[in-house]
């Protein structure tokens, strides 16, 4: 299986060794395979009997075949163990009947980044391998906030690579920030810039796209690569947890092998959502898949009318890591359904005027299969209120927004199919805004929130988010956009 860039019409010519090494495509498109392999009913059948690491195996195998099947399985079974997920990687949960909620939040840093991250340092090592690199491979992250923390979990003292993490510094929980703020290893450091996710993101773009820079760089033995969800590398292993929740489905009975599900992801940068579209087009049967995002609902307004426009209002909500008004993925989806010129089209579109609209047949064929909704503060709130009243079920932010969304969309169709809804972060890790929707009240400090949302509800502390606060405090810089270049170029 080769790869190709979302921006042109040559032949598919990179390994996935090179692609997840290398990120970003030289013409500033996303890498995509050349095409989708099948996942058959009777690979369903047979994954059903397996554990997550085996399926997590056997489902990366058919997209990064030039990885032995040792190779993956061996990185599977370290990613992804009892140690590093207790309790198993993606569980489903039940609250109420016709509700699975696919928890994927179970790893080192409690956010559903980890599912990714913790297995895209072992392949990048190895592509490293693979392609005689003798560099160290340096990663730029903008984080919203889940990202850089799982980025900095996973590549902590992984030899031969070399971490910088940048974040809005008002854009991110108390709780984010102190997870950045103390990480371990001797190849990392953290950066927090003075702007919001996207000002860091484009700054990582922009760094990324600098001549003078990687000149720098590779004199002194190193070169960029990103652990954004732009990278395919990311991707890959979220596809593993859609068909593998489709597996448990089945092994609960709620479902047999054909049967239709409907998905619904809290969306930023649409890259867990477009996982689930590769899952389906590979051949698992699902049905809509519901994209939910807050008040920043560029895509919602997107999937109904056809246009993106990131020209409006940015806010920040209580469900941040969804604060986003560029959404990079959905490059890969436009790609997709419209092909790479279409694509190249529709981005400079968006570089020169912040919009597009696509044309009505590229519309109607991304309408056969998503669906937009949106979820504002208030019904956020109320969301995670009557989930833990109803049903006893805590959840996060993020999730309150999707399932709120899913809601929605039962309501509004009258479509009763299953949906598998994705939880995206432990509610602890967004414990302050938890605990206000619970109570109507504040807790002491978003720290004590900890502590008091455990003392409310019974409900454990996962094992990272524990004492967090007395853990030593190591990176507390603020910069400007500006000094973003300077701040990678100090570190080499
Ligand atoms: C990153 C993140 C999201 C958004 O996922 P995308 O792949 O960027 O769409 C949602 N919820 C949480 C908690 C996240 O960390």
């Amino acid at each position: 299986m080769l790869y190709k860039s979302t921006r042109t019409n040559k032949k598919a010519e990179f390994s996935s060794a090179y692609v997840i090494k290398n990120g970003l495509a030289t013409d500033g498109g996303l890498y995509v395979p050349e095409a989708i392999p099948n996942i058959t009913f009777k690979d369903i059948e047979l994954l059903c009997k397996k554990d997550y690491p085996n399926r997590a195996a056997d489902i990366l195998s058919k997209f990064l075949t030039d990885y032995s099947y040792d190779e993956l399985f061996e990185d599977c079974q370290a990613s992804y163990s009892d140690v590093k997920f207790p309790g198993g990687a993606a569980p489903l949960q039940f609250p109420a009947d016709n509700q699975a909620i696919l928890e994927l939040w179970h790893g080192p840093t409690a956010a559903f980044k980890d599912m990714a991250l913790q297995i895209m340092p072992r392949l990048l090592s190895r592509a490293l391998e693979k392609t005689g690199e003798k560099r160290t491979a340096y990663i730029l992250v903008a984080t919203s906030g889940d990202t850089g923390k799982a980025a900095l979990e996973g590549y902590c003292d992984v030899a031969n690579t070399k971490i910088t993490v940048f974040y809005p510094v008002d854009g991110v929980s108390k709780v984010q920030k102190l997870q950045m703020a103390t990480q371990t290893g001797n190849n990392v450091s953290v950066c927090a810039i003075k702007g919001n996710f996207d000002d860091a993101q484009s700054g990582v773009k922009n760094i990324f796209g600098n001549k003078e820079v990687a000149d720098e760089l590779n004199k002194s033995g190193h070169f960029f690569s990103s652990a954004n969800s732009i990278n395919w590398g990311r991707l890959a292993p979220q596809i593993v947890y859609y068909v593998s929740a489709y597996c448990d489905l089945v092994n609960s009975n709620k479902i047999k092998i054909g049967d239709i599900v409907n998905i619904c992801v809290p969306t930023g940068n649409f890259g867990n959502i477009l996982a689930a579209y590769i899952a389906k087009l590979a051949g698992l049967p699902f049905g809509k898949l519901i994209c939910a995002s807050n008040s920043n609902n560029v895509l919602t307004d997107f999937l109904t009318n056809g246009t993106y426009d990131r020209n409006r209002e940015f806010h920040i909500t209580m469900s941040p890591s969804m604060d986003i008004l560029i959404s990079s993925n959905l490059e890969r989806l436009l790609y997709f359904v419209g092909g790479a010129d279409l694509t190249s089209k529709y981005m400079s579109e968006l570089k020169a005027n912040g919009k597009y609209t696509v044309a009505d047949d590229i519309f109607k064929k991304i309408q056969e299969s998503f669906v937009g909704y949106y979820a504002d503060e208030s019904e956020t709130a109320q969301t995670i209120k009557k989930m833990y009243e109803n049903h006893k079920y805590l959840c996060d932010t993020h999730t309150a927004v999707a399932i709120s969304c899913a809601d929605k969309y039962m309501q509004e169709t009258g479509d009763n199919t299953l949906i598998i809804t994705a939880s995206t972060a432990s509610p602890y890790k967004f414990a302050r805004d938890v605990y206000k929707s619970l109570t109507n009240s504040l807790p002491t400090g978003d720290l004590e929130a900890l502590d008091e949302l455990n003392t409310l509800t019974g409900e454990q502390i996962p094992y990272p988010l524990v004492d967090i606060d007395k853990r030593l405090v190591r990176f507390e810089n603020v910069i400007d956009i500006d000094d973003m270049i300077s701040e990678v170029l100090k570190s080499i």
